[in-house]
């Protein structure tokens, strides 16, 4: 039997409203979440009651508490559950946490540019409508030689426009060798069907010659495309046609000749030691007449689609409606402008553009950078069940990315003989903010290239909150 008398200990709704902390937490948070948390705590000590789990002692104890548990519990549900986290994992560019960082300076041109009128779509010189595509487009030319350029949401909507206003109807011609799925869905043959183009499949899965793309040449080519194979690589017996080869089958036809470059590469990698990636100016001295590339890959930028080439195509794309359901909105022309502006000086790209300077980073700072966390962690006194060391490792360029690069770096790996590793990274992973991390042969492990000095402090407090926690369960 539960004990009647104990309900009359309960604070009423009304009673806790009162309470000088609630008072507080309604002045920022809306009542009716606060009036849901109160009534769940009720609730949930009316069930104890009911169930005989509590005794007086042991329900006024829970009271004492209960206020501060309103708090805590409302302050959490107010919180925004979209949010920054912790990138522990070494890959730069984590599609599923958010592709590129924009350093303070895009950031402050964003703001900028969104809490002002701005000139968006009006031409200061003639006070006429504008394009909202002028500015951005006089830049892309200026940096890549290209006599034209369009930016889209993304580059599968890039893709999508350059099928759909060359090839609506008409067949495209790609090799099997390139017939990819980028994750999230983007594949090529998708893609293509949703743009009204019909695909021409030539060639084998490893090897596609020449010839194969010039049998199926006939009066229904409409372009031939060239993939950039971003996310994997074909090993072994393998060959592919560049487009320096291509460019003289489209001359001979005259078609128009499309390259989805994937990642967009403005500067020559191999200079920094990195493989080399077909930079986005070698495609167009190649021959390609329309390229297309993302935003927030190795550009550095914000999400978008680039399209650049010939101003024939380019231009018979700014008429399609198709781009005005696809048009970037003004953030991203605000961080494109700043972040392409990096690029007329290609030292200050490397310094300034958060993806490449992550991308080059020197094994040397990646190194001081994993010390000064480690002194960090032992001068506060790191839990005995925790052991941390220094190890080489390699980080990964992600975003389908230089997939076969091998980025010496080095990790913060922390073992344990008292807690389950997966319990250990589910805690920090529930951390706020969540810090993400690799697990690896029972190992975790902190990537320092991807690891910013700012969040040092965050990681000491993430620590100590997991062993705090794994001590009391
Ligand atoms: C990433 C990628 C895409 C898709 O680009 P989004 O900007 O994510 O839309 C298309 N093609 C290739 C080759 C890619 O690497």
């Amino acid at each position: 039997m539960a004990n009647a008398n104990l309900y009359s200990l309960l604070p009423k709704v009304d009673e806790l409203l009162e309470d000088k902390s609630i008072q507080e937490l309604l002045d920022k948070i809306p009542r009716s979440l606060v009036l849901d948390v109160i009534r769940q705590e009720l609730d949930t000590l009316r069930a104890s009651i009911r169930e005989n789990k509590l005794d007086k002692e042991e329900l006024k104890g829970q009271l004492d508490g209960l206020v501060a548990r309103i708090s805590r519990r409302a302050n959490q549900e107010a919180s925004y559950k979209f949010k920054r986290v912790i990138n522990a994992t070494g890959v730069i560019i984590h599609t599923n946490l958010g592709r590129s960082l924009l350093n303070d300076k895009i950031l402050d041109n964003i703001k900028e540019i969104a809490s002002n009128y701005s000139n968006l779509e009006y031409d200061l010189q003639s006070a006429k409508r504008g394009s909202r595509y002028s500015i951005i487009e006089s830049l892309i030319c200026e940096i890549t030689g290209a006599e034209a350029a369009l930016v889209v949401n993304n580059n599968a909507a890039a893709v999508l426009l350059a099928l759909s206003t060359l090839a609506k109807g008409r067949e495209v011609i790609v090799s099997r060798g390139e017939l990819i799925e980028i994750g999230g869905s983007f594949r090529i043959p998708e893609v293509m069907e949703e743009s009204g183009a019909i695909l021409r499949e030539v060639g084998t899965t490893n090897k596609t010659h020449l010839r194969d793309y010039e049998n199926v040449i006939g009066e229904e080519t409409a372009a031939l495309l060239k993939v950039h194979t971003s996310n994997y690589r074909i090993l072994g017996f393998t060959s592919s046609v560049s487009i320096k080869e291509l460019v003289d089958l489209k001359t001979k036809y005259q078609i128009p000749l499309i390259e989805d470059l994937g990642s967009g590469v403005l500067v020559d990698l191999a200079k920094y030691g990195l493989n080399h990636e077909p930079t986005v100016q070698e495609s167009l001295a190649n021959g390609a007449d329309v390229v297309t590339f993302s935003g927030d890959k190795l550009l550095g930028g914000p999400q978008a689609g680039i399209i650049l080439g010939k101003k024939e195509h380019i231009s018979l794309m700014k008429q399609n409606p198709l781009t005005r359901a696809i048009r970037v909105d003004k953030f991203t022309l605000a961080a494109l402008e700043v972040t392409l502006r990096y690029y007329l000086d290609e030292e200050r790209a490397l310094r300034e553009i958060p993806t490449l300077r992550m991308l080059t980073m020197p094994i040397a700072e990646i190194e001081a950078k994993a010390k000064n966390l480690l002194d960090l962690i032992e001068g506060q006194g790191l839990d005995k069940a925790f052991t941390l060391e220094i190890q080489d490792d390699f980080s990964e360029v992600g975003g389908g990315s230089l997939p076969l690069e091998e980025l010496a770096t080095k990790c913060l790996v922390l073992s344990s003989d008292k807690y389950k590793i997966e319990s250990i990274e589910g805690l920090l992973r529930g951390f706020n903010p969540p810090i993400i991390t690799r697990i690896y042969r029972d190992r975790i492990y902190f990537d320092l290239r991807t690891i910013k000095e700012g969040e040092f402090k965050t990681i000491v407090e993430g620590l100590t909150h997991v062993a705090n926690t794994l001590r009391e369960s």
